[in-house]
């Protein structure tokens, strides 16, 4: 007992200093040091617990600091099948966004400057037009995101002293903490119940404006984005509503800008039916930046650019860029379904997956994975009842799919897959080609 200790104590007072180790470490000083201290630290536990000294505390040490340095947002492989995935940032950009982003993050640009006349511009040029071409509306707004549109369109329309006509059947939670009926209170609006949670009818919206009177600012309508009522149902489709007297605010959600995706509300519909205000995301089915999109009559849109809140809704110049670039594609639809990644993800064949697959599976090259059949969502609150089937990769570890789930979140680059029936599947939707190659990589490096 006494002899072990004494070894301890030696090995311990073997130890170098912080400043020595941080010495030898290639990092800047403050983060070398936190790095040395750790390694020390930890070396020290493994001591008193009597283990052996280790010989590599310089390795170590080096390891924590490059751990230290690397960025905190990196990027990762989705190979869940889930095409909009809210947890890893939604759309993958289309490739002339991305060109448009560095081009715009490279130096200055015209982002409120009109060339013409030299005087001072709005933002919302660079995407207005194009919005109303694609959407058919007179006017349009980019903001910071759906969640801002939405909350703008009620403050603009609606407001202290005003109310908002809301369905129960749409009085829903969008994730994240959206949840509608406090959506329109933080606007100052009263909000307005009509109908139930499955059937609100043309009547319910009649009688709540007689009830309401002059103080009706608008109604209201809530795309069900991620969940779906079934059985006996019934609610009052956009072109009714509109022929109210009063403004309508549709928030569609997704932002589907060109004919039939499954059965998403399109922006056109809503502002062909005579909407006040449609609202919808960028980074959703539209497939492009973060981004709040409100298209609608003229007033409607100068009401929501002049209210106060706008300015603490502004769009950044990145995301305008991008959102430019994106919206761009769509004037030619067939683009736009090949280079717009969400879009391009959806409509995949069963071919081209197969092939990505057979190009994993043959690249990891371990009995361990097969190509089987499996199912997957859209995610991001689009599309819930939508099954995409196809070839994804399964793979089998003798140590439990959880321990393969977390060894390939913790490689470089991370993976992040599904689990189903204690297999890791791998999804060839959501990756390209280049990506396919760098996930099997990821993959032999994780497996035992
Ligand atoms: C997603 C969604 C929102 C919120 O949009 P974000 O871009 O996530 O802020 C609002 N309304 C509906 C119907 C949605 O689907």
């Amino acid at each position: 007992m006494g002899e072990r200790h004494d070894a301890d104590g030696r090995a311990l007072t073997a130890l170098p200093a912080v400043h020595e180790l941080a010495a030898a470490l290639d990092a800047p000083r403050a983060l070398a040091v936190a790095a040395a201290r750790r390694a020390i630290a930890e070396e020290r536990d493994h001591i008193l617990a009597g283990q052996p000294a280790s010989q590599r505390l310089l390795d170590r040490a080096g390891q924590i600091a490059a751990e230290l340095q690397r960025p905190s947002l990196r990027r990762v492989l989705n190979a869940t099948g889930v095409i909009v995935h809210t947890n890893l940032g939604r759309a993958p950009l289309p490739a002339a966004a991305r060109d448009a982003v560095a081009a715009t993050a490279h130096g200055y640009s015209n982002l409120e400057l009109d060339l013409d006349t030299g005087e001072r511009g709005s933002r919302q040029t660079h995407i207005e037009h194009l919005l109303g071409q694609l959407s058919g509306a007179e006017a349009a707004l980019a903001v910071n995101n759906g969640a801002a549109a939405v909350l703008l369109a009620a403050a603009a329309l609606a407001g202290p002293e005003r109310a908002i006509i809301v369905s129960r059947g749409q009085l829903v939670e969008i994730g994240g903490g959206f949840r509608i009926p406090e959506v329109i209170a933080h606007s100052g609006s009263e909000l307005i119940e009509v109908g139930t949670t499955n059937r609100t009818s043309l009547a319910d919206y009649r009688h709540a404006l007689d009830a309401v009177g002059d103080r009706a600012g608008a109604i209201l309508r809530v795309h069900q984005s991620n969940f779906r009522a079934l059985g006996f149902v019934s609610d009052v489709e956009i072109e009714e509503l509109c022929a109210l007297d009063v403004p309508v605010i549709d928030d569609v959600g997704s932002g589907v800008l060109i004919p039939r995706i499954e059965d998403e509300p399109s922006l056109s519909r809503s502002v062909a039916a005579g909407a006040t205000l449609v609202c919808c995301s960028g980074d959703k089915l539209l497939g492009g930046p973060q981004a709040g999109l409100l298209v609608g009559s003229s007033d409607a849109v100068s009401s929501a650019r002049s209210h106060p809140l706008s300015r603490a809704m502004r769009i950044d110049k990145l995301s305008l860029a991008a959102l430019e670039a994106t919206l761009s594609l769509y004037r030619d639809p067939q683009r736009a379904r090949r280079e717009v990644p969400v879009l391009a993800m959806l409509s995949s064949s069963e071919e081209e997956l197969a092939a990505r697959a057979e190009r994993i599976r043959a690249a990891i090259g371990s009995d361990a994975a097969e190509v089987v059949w499996a199912t997957a969502k859209v995610g991001g609150g689009a599309l819930p009842l939508l099954e995409l089937e196809g070839p994804v990769v399964a793979i089998d570890d003798p140590r439990g799919a959880d321990t393969l789930a977390s060894a390939l979140r913790a490689g470089e680059p991370p993976v992040i897959a599904r689990i189903r029936e204690s297999r890791v599947l791998l999804d060839p939707r959501t990756l390209t080609d280049e990506e396919a190659d760098l996930l099997a990589a990821a993959v032999r490096t994780a497996l035992p």
